[in-house]
Order: structure tokens, then C-alpha cells, then sequence
């Protein structure tokens, strides 16, 4: 493999690789599912896997000069597209780059190798917001011709749905070429979003799930890369839900504020209406401001009550999450003997599926707040509010 660091998906890559050994490539495949799960590490290394020169019994050797080259994205037979942003005016025959400023091009480069180290980096050119149809034209200009190379050309398409944005004109280029596909070639299609793409293109393609990451394999990355504790770990994992890239960016900048969870938590649990209001306009506040920090606070929250109503069942310290505070944990448990833990965690997931909604934030927050006092009380109870 070209990618140490890459966490394989074993059936998926079997697929592949077994495929490709057995001379049964599809023309076309659509890699597809979560943000974060790897999915263009895959097509890389699959790329390598079809120009490799020694490939062994897992995939390629990750060593001899192929390898290298279709690593940094320098192999004549690898071609990859990704959305550009179109700075200048450009006619029909002009190649992409012509549409990108100068220091667009040297972000590019440098951004193509870092990805030649880091399976999950994602290459993001600032304004880059579909894929210029000028990059399809331009696989038009060569895809029939013989490979540079012996081996497969393989052509990349990552952020594959960004073909039709904001025209198809893009997708319906790359149509003719996937109606009419070139021998010796395979397009990967890479999209978290493959709803967005035209029925016409993803019926031509091969689609290809690959799932969250389970939380020990991020969890494990982070212990292993980023020096993360392994409470910290953990939590990361949840609150990012398996986005791998989202937790090691968490891990790099902050970590998990537990500052914060501790001062949010204790607002919420405290007797006084006052703490109460302070965290609705704390909240709504950071809503407005800073959507993603607030959508992790709230993670974070849910988390902490999900651990409360975990340990309130099971007695059991296994499945915690917040191993590391099991002595706040248990004092939370004792100082709410009746609560209804459950409808507290379900309270603070109410809350993301009324924004979603685009519901006021004050009044979901506000509602938050008025289930989880009832829920304190205990179930018998009409609580306190
Ligand atoms: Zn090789």
C-alpha cells in the first residue's frame, strides 16, 4: 500500500483489488458515504494497486517508482480532477489551470503534497465551488489515446458532485466520455453527496459504500497520531461520529474543552432560573456566531447525559464515555437521584433537530432547558419549573 496511515476498509479494497487481479475492473465507479471515511485514500491507492510495478498479496508495493509518482499525483496514467475556482475568463479550449491565479496554482501544488502524505487532507482551493467544465474537456482531449505508461489510466474525480454545481455542463461533458468509455481506463468518482449527481452519471458507475470509520478505529488513529489521551480519544470519536479528518482537526486545535462541557453542564443541573438563562443566551449567542462550535457544544452535552443515563442503568463504567470524570459523573448521579437521564440526552437532541428546522434557537434552547428541569424531577413528578 501507499498510504501506512490509510485504515483499510478490508471488503471494499478486497473488491478492488480481487478485480482488478482477475482483469474485471469496471469502467466506472462511484466511491460514496460518509465525509471523513477515506474514500479518496482508497481511489489513490487504487490507482497505484493498477500501475504498480511489484504489487504484492495486499495491494501495491508503495515502493518502486510507480508508486511514487501516482502517490504525488505525477503519474502520466493518473489524472485527478477536483473544483476549481475560475478567477480569470477562459475560452472552450484552454486547460483548467488557465482559469486559477498564480498563487492558486502554487496552493494547488503544495496542497497535491501534502495529500501524497495524508490519505484523509482535503485538497480546497478558497472559491473552488464546482468543476470547471473545461477540467472535463480536457480528459476529452486524451482519454483515447494509448496510456503514457503501461498500466491503467485512472482518472479521479473527487468531489464528484460538484460536476453538476452550479450547471451540469460539467457532468453532462464527462457523460459522453462514461457512455463511450476509453480502454485500459477507469474513472473513480469520489462524492460524500452522491445524491446531487445525475441519475445518468451514477447509473454508469459502479457504486462502491464505504461506512463511517467505527469509533475505536478513530480513536485509535488519535492515541496514534496526535498523542490524544485516550479519554480524549474517545470522545472525539463521538462527537465528530466517526469523521476522522473533524476529530484530528479537533484533536490538533483544542482537544475537547472540558472547561466548557463542565461549565454548560453545570448551568443546566443548577437550581437557579438565572444560570438557566445564562446558558440560552450563551447558546443562542454561539449558534449565531459560530454554528459548528455550537453543533460540538451540543455533542458534547449530549454525551455527557448519555454517560449519566448509561451509568444510572448499567452500574457499569465499561461503555462510558467520559471515563476519566466518572468521579463528576457519579456526583451528578447522586445529587439527581430521580432524574430521568434518558429524556435529558433526548431533550438536547430535540434541540439540533428543531434548528435543522431552522426553528428560533432561543425557543428550542428554551424548551431544552424546560424538559430537562422536568426531567431532574424524575418521571413522577412535574418538576420544578
Ligand atoms: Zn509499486
Amino acid at each position: 500500500m501507499i498510504y501506512p496511515d490509510l485504515i483499510l476498509h478490508s471488503d471494499q479494497w478486497r473488491r478492488l483489488a480481487s478485480a482488478f487481479r482477475q482483469e474485471r475492473l469496471a469502467h466506472a465507479y462511484l466511491f460514496y458515504g460518509p465525509a471523513g471515511s477515506g474514500k479518496e485514500g482508497h481511489a489513490i491507492e487504487l490507482a497505484a494497486l493498477v500501475n504498480c510495478r511489484q504489487p504484492d498479496d495486499n495491494g501495491a508495493c508503495g515502493q518502486c517508482p510507480a508508486c511514487i509518482k501516482a502517490k504525488g499525483m505525477q503519474h502520466p496514467n493518473v489524472q485527478l480532477v477536483v473544483p476549481l475556482p475560475r478567477r480569470n475568463g477562459i475560452s472552450k479550449d484552454d486547460p483548467p489551470l488557465k482559469a486559477l491565479r498564480p498563487a492558486d496554482v502554487d496552493n494547488l501544488a503544495s496542497q497535491l503534497g501534502t495529500k501524497a502524505g495524508d490519505p484523509y487532507f482535503k485538497i480546497h482551493l478558497e472559491g473552488a465551488q464546482s468543476i470547471l467544465i473545461n477540467s472535463v474537456r480536457e480528459l476529452r482531449r486524451t482519454a483515447y489515446l494509448k496510456p503514457g505508461e503501461a498500466g491503467w489510466r485512472v482518472i479521479l474525480i473527487f468531489e464528484a458532485e460538484k460536476l453538476c454545481y452550479p450547471q451540469p455542463a460539467a457532468a453532462n461533458a464527462l457523460l459522453k466520455l462514461l457512455e463511450e468509455p476509453p480502454d485500459w481506463t477507469v474513472f473513480i468518482l469520489v462524492t460524500d453527496r452522491p445524491h446531487l449527481l445525475l441519475d445518468t452519471i451514477r447509473s454508469r458507475c459502479l457504486g462502491l459504500y464505504f461506512p463511517q470509520l467505527t469509533s475505536d478505529q478513530v480513536a485509535g488513529y488519535l492515541k496514534k497520531h496526535q498523542g490524544s489521551t485516550e479519554g480524549e480519544a474517545r470522545v472525539l470519536a463521538q462527537v465528530t461520529g466517526g469523521n476522522l479528518p473533524q476529530a484530528r482537526q479537533m484533536a490538533a486545535e483544542d482537544g475537547v474543552q472540558m472547561e466548557v462541557l463542565d461549565q454548560l453542564v453545570a448551568n443546566l443541573l443548577a437550581p437557579e432560573p438565572t444560570s438557566w438563562q445564562q446558558l440560552v443566551n450563551d447558546l443562542a449567542l454561539l449558534r449565531y456566531r459560530k454554528s459548528l462550535e455550537f453543533a460540538t457544544r451540543m455533542q458534547l452535552l449530549q454525551l455527557w447525559l448519555r454517560d449519566l443515563m448509561f451509568l444510572q442503568k448499567t452500574h457499569s463504567e465499561d461503555g462510558v464515555i467520559f471515563s476519566q470524570r466518572l468521579a463528576d459523573l457519579r456526583g451528578h448521579l447522586d445529587a439527581h437521584p430521580d432524574a430521568d437521564w434518558g429524556t435529558a440526552t433526548a431533550a438536547v437532541q430535540q434541540v439540533l433537530i428543531h434548528l435543522e428546522r431552522n426553528i428560533n434557537p432561543t425557543l428550542a434552547l428554551t424548551n431544552m432547558i424546560l424538559d430537562v428541569r422536568e426531567a431532574l424531577g424524575g418521571k413522577s413528578t412535574s418538576g420544578d419549573v
